[in-house]
């Protein structure tokens, strides 16, 4: 069975491509068209219950969904990983409690979630139907006034469209990502915060001030200079750095050292750690890069991978649209393009495995 992160996945790639078949169908039936029908379909495209009204229902379709993700997965991930604390601590019969704490915690989670992804959701949005309205329109004015070119003005607009880039979102920090890729991101991203908040809460609410940060073989730069260590919750222990000193306080804000991280926050009992004295010197070094050669080897591979994976996805639409053209009607150049496209995907997907299985094998050793 499908996971409910599965699930939403899948249904942000169906409204991707029920989006496309819509403009393409436009394209397909403008190129068609005899100039009183170009005015009936231009108009179209504009009303309240045409293409671009359509669109408008897919998105909001996908809104929907986020908000029945958010409310119904995040408590479930959160009450789980108080569940590992417990079990952790070898106390699991012990009665758990979900105080005013964890609610809030909770709320805050589906709040940041659900936005995150409706912003989204409304830059896509907003993009396909300023830019996709505006064209189409250009393009069936260009028709009517041009007569018998249309083959070289849908050349023309499948390109332009290609361009555009309809489906790319710019996060934050003007990194490009597409919108599958993006919504991926950032429920991977709540699903860590949940699962580290959960974690921490819980470990204070059992009076316990210590966690200790997941050490990993691939971890980025970022957490090189933190994982492994341990840290107090409230900054007032006197033996270990206090956990808002992580990358200027990213756990207590976030939960979560960076975006995508994978790093996990446990409770830590010193007197059940063997090596707790090495471990508090460790923890108290002064912040620098641990990764071994190896480590950042390991993560460099995986960071190309996640490129190629994003290649794969744009690759997939400009496929798409080049090949709503009949053979015959695509120009040298785009057939050329096609081709080189083609010719890149198999390469990538090919890649892809090799690498997955070459990093699989590093991981082991
Ligand atoms: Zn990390």
């Amino acid at each position: 069975m499908l996971t409910f992160e599965e699930n939403l996945i899948i249904e942000y790639e169906k409204s991707k491509k029920r989006i496309m078949d819509i403009i393409i169908a436009d394209i397909v039936a403008l190129e068609t068209a005899t100039d009183a029908k170009i005015v009936t379909l231009t108009n179209h495209i504009k009303m309240k219950t045409g293409s671009l009204a359509d669109i408008y229902k897919i998105l909001t379709k996908l809104n929907v969904n986020n908000y029945r993700f958010a409310k119904q997965v995040i408590p479930h991930i959160y009450t789980k990983s108080q569940q590992e604390v417990l079990k952790l601590l070898d106390i699991s019969d012990k009665l758990l409690e979900f105080t005013t704490v964890d609610e809030k915690a909770v709320l805050e989670l589906q709040q940041r979630l659900y936005e995150n992804l409706a912003i989204a959701n409304k830059s896509v949005g907003l993009k396909i139907i300023s830019q996709y309205e505006e064209e189409m329109v250009g393009y069936a004015t260009r028709q009517l006034t041009s007569g018998g070119k249309t083959k070289e003005l849908t050349r023309e607009f499948l390109d332009d469209l290609q361009k555009k880039d309809i489906f790319t979102i710019s996060d934050k920090n003007g990194k490009k990502l597409n919108s599958v890729a993006y919504a991926k991101m950032n429920i991977k991203t709540t699903y860590s915060s949940a699962i580290n908040i959960a974690s921490i809460n819980q470990t204070v609410e059992l009076d316990n001030d210590l966690v200790r940060m997941s050490q990993h073989h691939s971890s980025c730069e970022v957490c090189g200079l933190y994982q492994g260590r341990v840290y107090s919750v409230s900054g007032n222990s006197t033996k270990y750095r206090a956990l808002s000193e992580i990358n200027d306080g990213a756990i207590i804000t976030w939960g979560i050292v960076h975006p995508n991280c994978r790093h996990r926050f446990t409770p830590y009992v010193p007197t059940l750690d063997d090596n707790a004295e090495e471990q508090q010197k460790n923890s108290n070094k002064a912040f620098s890069d641990n990764r071994s050669e190896a480590s950042i080897k390991s993560y460099n591979k995986r960071q190309e991978i996640n490129r190629w994976n994003n290649e794969v996805n744009k690759n997939k639409e400009s496929i798409k649209i080049l090949e709503t053209l009949p053979k015959i009607q695509r120009s040298q150049k785009q057939q050329e393009q096609l081709k080189k496209l083609k010719k890149r995907r198999s390469i990538l997907k090919k890649s892809i495995i090799d690498k997955n299985k070459k990093w699989e094998m590093d991981k082991g050793s």
